[in-house]
This record gives structure tokens, C-alpha cells and sequence, in this order.
């Protein structure tokens, strides 16, 4: 690093600058330093990887062997193709061996540490060691000049004839978070796709606060995604995997909630009436789903015989398609979303090294673009995968 003295700013000089230390921008700083480059990595907050280390509840789920074109939404969705096929989760994988981090498969593919997500964090850190690395200095302003870019803090500045904007999404402000990617990119002429929460819960009133805490196998239909996961009711609206998934997807369309899934539950109904006809509806529901559930389609506890078969009909379609309009999807607000959908649109970033079809030497990585992958570790895995290339792109 050089360190040139303008009368009063402080100007430091390297060849590449990463704002953003999480594990885009340090998965990046480790690319460029394996090119000899001189890097600097600036980050607002005290510490790096802070998302990474609250992960997946602490465990950090950073891959995933589904990550494909499919996982991954935004305006623009074959801008994932390239960047997935250049770094591949067995990529990710032989890192985290290489570093003797031990994982577990949760489910299959789908891959945790098995010894706490500050392993992921260390071997992150170990990895950028090389760089300069700048906690506690929010990036507020950026130049291009002649010579490259500045990137301006309250007591530093910084020149580099590259940059990395690594700066993540707006979810977990707790976390320090800033739009600052998002105005840099549109300063510099990129479109910004409007933000809004993902992996998320919502809220609804289609079911009752007083099943808060029962979880059960769905099947959620949202335009032509179909989602088969648990879903959680909760006080004030659902929650659980396949609620979170389903928040990733398009949301200007209806979302069909199926608690039945692979059953045909009118039939069932139908021959419980004729065949167990003092049975409770709840009781019938309830081998199908937990009790209380059944109890809440069915409070009353007649007989199934009592019930007319247009009443049977119609629980048996509130239990297999209770629909949430698509204007009615109220997603948690975004500081407790686990993502941000939205963000700078790829459209205008080449997606074999990140850089900006804008502005050369600029380049992107990680949750600050409009890329979001589905729940599963998808995410870190985009964050690593990206800033590895834009990394090596940039220092090459
Ligand atoms: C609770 C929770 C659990 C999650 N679990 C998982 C999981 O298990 N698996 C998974 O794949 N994904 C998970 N995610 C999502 C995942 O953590 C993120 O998508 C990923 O870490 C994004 O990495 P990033 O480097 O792009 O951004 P970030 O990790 O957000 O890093 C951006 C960095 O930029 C810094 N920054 C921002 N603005 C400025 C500025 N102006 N100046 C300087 N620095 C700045 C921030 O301080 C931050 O350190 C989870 C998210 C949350 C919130």
C-alpha cells in the first residue's frame, strides 16, 4: 500500500478496492491477492462475515449441490447460469475441506459446518489475510476519476483503479447494512430493481393466531413454482421453510397453500361419512395433519354423517387450497428477513466476471445485486462464487 499525504486527506492507494467484508468481499480479496494484487477491503461494521456468522442458526449452511439456474430469482434469471458453472458447490466443498472446516448434510446436498459458522468466517478471514482490511468505515462516497476510482470514508480515502462492490442486502440492519451499493450503481447509470424482503414470514388473517407453533408438510403452488416443504403457523400470519421459499418466488401471483398434500382428502371425508360416520371431521382431518389443525377446519366436533357433502366439500377445499391473494401477501418487513430481493440489475453486468458493462473496472458481488437464491444455502454460495470471480476478473 502507498499512503500519499494531500495536505489533510489521508489517501491510500492500492490496486483493487472491496467494499464490503462479508463473504463476497472476502471470498473476492482472496481471488485478487492470489494475483499479487494489493487490495484494501473497507467495511462499515467491527467485524467481518457478520451474516455469515449468524447463519443457517449459527451453523452456516454455505452450499448447497441443487445450486442451478432455478434456485436463483431476479429480473434477469439466466445471469446465474455462467457464474454457477464456474465455480460449482464441489468448488465451495474442497474449500472448506481444504481448510478442515467438518460439515454435515441436513438434508441431501445441502450442507452445514458441523462445528459452528465461525469456521466459515475464519477461513474467510485467513484467506483475505493478505489485504488490507478497514473495519468501522462506512464507504460514503465514490469518484471515478482518471486514474480509477476513490472511494471516500470519514478519514480515509482510498484510490484503486479497480473496485468491488460487495456490500450485501438491506435485511438484518441490526447487522450494519447500507444502500450504499445500490446508490454507487445507480449514480453510475445501472437500473436498480426495487428491494423488497425474502426467506421471510408473513402475515395473513386467512388462518387463526391460536395455531401459533403447530408445523406441518405443505405443498405451496405460487404461479408455476410448487414448493413442497413445512410450513409454521404463527401469531400473526405463517412462517417455516416453505413460507420462506415461497417469498423468494413471484409475488404478484396467488399463493395456494395445500396441507394435504398427495391426499385426496374430499374422498377420504366421503368414505369416513359412510364408513366411520360417528368420527369427528377433526378426527378424520387429524390423521392427516396435527389435531388441532383439524380442529380449526372443523371446530364443532359433529359427526362427519351430520355433515352435508357441500360442507365436507368446502373444508376439504380450505384444507387443500386455502389461497392468500397475491395482494394480500404481507411479507415480514425486511430487517427480519433472512434476504433482499431486488437490488442492482444484472442486466448491465457481465456474467462471466461480474464487472460493470457501465463503468470498466467496476465490479459486483454477492447479495447486492438482483440475484436471490431459494432457502438452503444458496446465498452464501452466490456471495462465494461471485466474489471469487469478481475477484479474479478484477485482479486479472
Ligand atoms: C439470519 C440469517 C441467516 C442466514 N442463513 C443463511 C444460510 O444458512 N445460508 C445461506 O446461503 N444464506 C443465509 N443467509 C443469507 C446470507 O447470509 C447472505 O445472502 C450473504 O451472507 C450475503 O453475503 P454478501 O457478502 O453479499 O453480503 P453481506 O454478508 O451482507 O456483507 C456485506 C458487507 O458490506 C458491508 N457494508 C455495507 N455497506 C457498507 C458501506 N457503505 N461501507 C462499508 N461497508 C459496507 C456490511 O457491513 C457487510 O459486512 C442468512 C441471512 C440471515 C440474515
Amino acid at each position: 500500500m502507498y499512503v500519499v499525504y494531500d495536505i489533510n486527506v489521508c489517501m491510500h492507494k492500492y490496486d483493487i478496492i472491496i467494499v464490503g467484508a462479508g463473504a463476497a468481499g472476502l471470498s473476492a480479496a482472496c481471488a485478487a491477492l492470489a494475483r499479487g494484487r494489493r487490495v484494501a477491503v473497507i467495511d462499515m461494521g467491527n467485524a467481518p462475515a457478520r451474516k455469515v456468522r449468524i447463519s443457517g442458526g449459527g451453523r452456516c449452511n454455505f452450499t448447497n449441490t441443487a445450486a442451478g439456474y432455478g434456485r436463483y430469482f431476479g429480473e434477469n434469471p439466466d445471469f446465474v447460469r455462467g457464474a454457477l458453472a464456474r465455480v460449482t458447490p464441489n468448488d465451495i466443498l474442497q474449500w472448506v475441506t481444504m481448510h478442515k472446516i467438518p460439515i454435515e448434510q441436513k438434508a441431501p446436498g445441502q450442507y452445514f459446518t458441523a462445528s459452528g459458522a465461525a469456521e466459515i468466517v475464519n477461513a474467510l478471514v485467513q484467506d483475505a489475510a493478505g489485504a488490507d482490511v478497514f473495519y468501522n468505515h462506512p464507504a460514503c462516497d465514490i469518484l471515478h476519476t482518471a486514474d480509477g476510482f476513490v472511494v471516500t470514508t470519514h478519514d480515509i480515502k482510498f484510490a484503486a483503479q479497480t473496485v468491488i462492490i460487495a456490500t450485501g442486502g438491506m435485511s438484518y440492519p441490526n447487522l450494519g447494512v447500507s444502500d450504499f451499493g445500490l446508490r454507487v450503481a445507480k449514480q453510475f447509470g445501472h437500473k436498480i430493481v426495487p428491494i423488497r424482503p425474502a426467506l421471510c414470514s408473513i402475515r395473513t388473517d386467512v388462518f387463526s393466531g391460536a395455531l401459533a407453533g403447530i408445523s406441518t408438510m405443505c405443498e405451496i403452488t405460487i404461479g408455476r413454482e410448487r414448493i413442497a416443504d413445512s410450513i409454521m403457523f404463527t401469531h400473526r400470519g405463517l412462517g417455516g421453510p416453505a413460507i420462506y421459499r415461497a417469498t423468494v418466488r413471484d409475488l404478484t401471483h396467488d399463493m395456494h397453500i395445500n396441507l394435504v398434500p398427495g391426499t385426496d382428502i374430499m374422498r377420504i371425508m366421503r368414505d369416513a361419512k359412510h364408513n366411520a360416520g360417528c368420527k369427528s371431521v377433526a378426527t378424520v382431518l387429524g390423521k392427516f395433519m396435527p389435531t388441532n389443525l383439524g380442529r380449526f377446519f372443523a371446530p364443532d366436533g359433529r359427526n362427519i354423517a351430520d355433515y352435508r357433502d357441500s360442507d365436507l366439500c368446502e373444508i376439504a377445499r380450505r384444507v387443500s387450497d386455502t389461497i392468500i391473494p397475491h395482494n394480500k401477501i404481507i411479507c415480514a418487513p425486511i430487517s427480519q428477513a433472512e434476504v433482499t430481493r431486488g437490488g442492482i440489475s444484472t442486466h448491465d453486468i457481465n456474467q462471466q466476471t461480474m464487472e460493470s458493462r457501465i463503468v470498466p473496472h467496476m465490479y459486483f458481488a454477492g447479495e447486492v445485486m438482483d440475484v436471490t437464491g431459494d432457502l438452503g444455502g444458496f446465498n452464501i454460495h452466490w456471495a462465494l462464487v461471485t466474489g471469487r470471480i469478481a475477484g479474479d476478473a478484477a485482479a486479472g
